[in-house]
């Protein structure tokens, strides 16, 4: 049996190891802030280019269980990874419906394939 407090401690380096496993297996040129907090509306994720400070902004919703807290993050990663050099260009053009465009299925599903491989950054048997 594992006590709650080190459960959450093991959620917690799992999802820094996600983290960690996603800058390097999909690197970014820009940096990438990511933050789990409390989101309005109901959105389970965001992800934004901030021009003032060229970073790249996730957020996730807190509300959200761990395990889809995990695909939400890969959701905004692919947002990331198919803007990074378009979006540095001129991301005030964007409409919202190339938000899930052709390029954004291509990443998402390199990412999704690689992270059942790894198993989301987790060590030893898939489970
Ligand atoms: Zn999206």
């Amino acid at each position: 049996m594992i006590r709650k407090d080190e459960a959450t401690q093991h959620k917690r380096s799992e999802w820094l190891q996600l983290i960690l496993w996603l800058k390097e297996t999909f690197p970014v040129n820009e940096p990438v802030s990511i933050r789990t907090i409390p989101l309005k509306n109901e959105l389970q994720g965001s992800a934004y280019f901030n021009p003032e400070t060229r970073r790249f902004e996730i957020k996730i919703s807190k509300e959200l269980p761990y395990v889809f807290r995990i695909f939400v993050l890969i959701h905004e990663w692919a947002h990331v990874i198919t803007w990074h050099q378009a979006y540095a260009r001129c991301m005030k053009k964007r409409q919202m419906e190339s938000f899930h465009s052709k390029e954004w299925g291509i990443a998402y599903a390199k990412l999704y394939r690689f992270s059942l491989q790894w198993n989301y950054g987790r060590s030893g048997n898939h489970d």
